[in-house]
């Protein structure tokens, strides 16, 4: 039996997968099966010797729900934000596999943002001692552009013209901390007030895309929490943050067994922060002397929450079914290589 990548130890950024169940318009067959908690097997139908078996920290079938997911893998990465430590939680594979339902998921069955923010605000409240500032800050990235999530929900105008078709500027501090110039960052007191933001954001998210004719699979969405207090009794003010992130659809980030480097460059064209961000956490997982952030917006953004004492999670999303065997290979290679 052909497994890929055994090791569970020592590679900085976990990895988990989840198979959606079939959808009523699908013909179900046995094309991926999750063998244990930890082992997908996606089968080779001319040579079952062939199947080969993808090996994670965790591994979730079509009947894992939202919550079990989040309670085993999600919950004490949120934490890191009162260790001050920055988190990133990345859904990745193609569209239709999954990724929005696991991050996002809907008003009948939440997904890990509104988790997660339940989770940071109840913690919040347990220490009458702090005070804590949240805020939040939801951007997408497509084509190379920063583009504010958050805008049209607010009435100042300022944001509405700073928002040209370039999008908006990543900038670097005196103290080289990276930011966009001119993103709304909402302050959160409640889970009511997250609720109202959030609603509005997706609906935003959602006319965005119908704007841009389908093209919202090759946009990433990502949510930023931001999680500021003073510690006391070192009088020194702290601050974590977790990035939850929807990915475009890698389905235009082919990377094709060894086909050459043209194709390459071609769906890194398409698709650079999707091909970046591979780069990168191979990179940090292989301790590579260079990781090249610089090399596209995504991972730029994100540089400071990537590598060093921060954590992160790849949630590999999976659609079963014969039609998506070679997309799925693709999938859990490069997942599988984030490791
Ligand atoms: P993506 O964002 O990766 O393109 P979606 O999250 O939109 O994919 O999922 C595609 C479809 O499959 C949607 O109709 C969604 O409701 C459904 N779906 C995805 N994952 C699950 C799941 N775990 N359980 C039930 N339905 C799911
Ligand atoms: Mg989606």
């Amino acid at each position: 039996k052909n497994i890929t990548n055994g090791s569970t130890g020592g590679h900085k950024i976990k990895v988990v997968c989840r198979v959606r169940p079939f959808l009523p318009t699908e013909y179900p067959d046995d094309s991926v099966k999750v063998e244990s908690s930890h082992v997908l097997r996606v089968s080779n139908y001319r040579d079952p010797e062939k199947d080969i078996c993808y090996n994670f920290d965790s591994c979730y079938g079509p009947e894992a729900d939202q919550q079990t997911i989040y309670d085993n893998d999600v919950r004490f990465l949120v934490q890191n934000i009162f260790h001050a430590l920055d988190t990133t939680v990345f859904c990745y594979g193609v569209t239709g596999a999954g990724k929005t339902h696991t991050i996002q998921g809907s008003d009948d069955d939440p997904g890990i943002i509104p988790r997660a923010l339940q989770q940071i605000l109840d913690q919040t409240r347990l220490r009458q001692d702090i005070s804590y500032e949240v805020t939040m800050s939801y951007y997408q990235i497509y084509k190379e552009a920063v583009f504010d999530l958050l805008c049209s929900s607010s009435s100042t105008s300022d944001c509405g013209s700073a928002q040209s078709s370039m999008g908006l500027p990543i900038r670097e501090d005196a103290n080289r901390n990276i930011f966009i110039a001119g993103l709304v960052e909402q302050p959160i007191a409640s889970y009511s007030d997250f609720a109202a933001i959030y609603g509005a954001a997706c609906k935003q998210r959602k006319t965005a895309s119908t704007r841009l004719n389908q093209h919202s699979s090759r946009s990433h969405a990502i949510l930023t929490i931001n999680v500021q207090w003073t510690d006391s009794a070192r009088s020194k003010s702290m601050r974590g943050r977790l990035h939850l992130i929807d990915l475009a659809g890698s389905e235009d980030n082919r990377r094709t067994d060894n086909s050459g480097r043209d194709r390459m460059a071609e769906s890194s064209a398409i698709n650079k922060s999707l091909f970046v961000l591979g780069q990168v956490v191979e990179a940090l997982n292989t301790g590579a002397h260079r990781v090249p952030y610089r090399d596209s917006k995504m991972t730029r953004v994100l540089q400071h929450s990537l590598g060093g004492k921060s954590v992160g999670m790849m949630i590999v999303n999976v659609a079963p079914g014969e039609r998506f065997l070679q997309d799925t290979h693709n999938t859990l290679n490069f997942a599988t290589k984030s490791r």
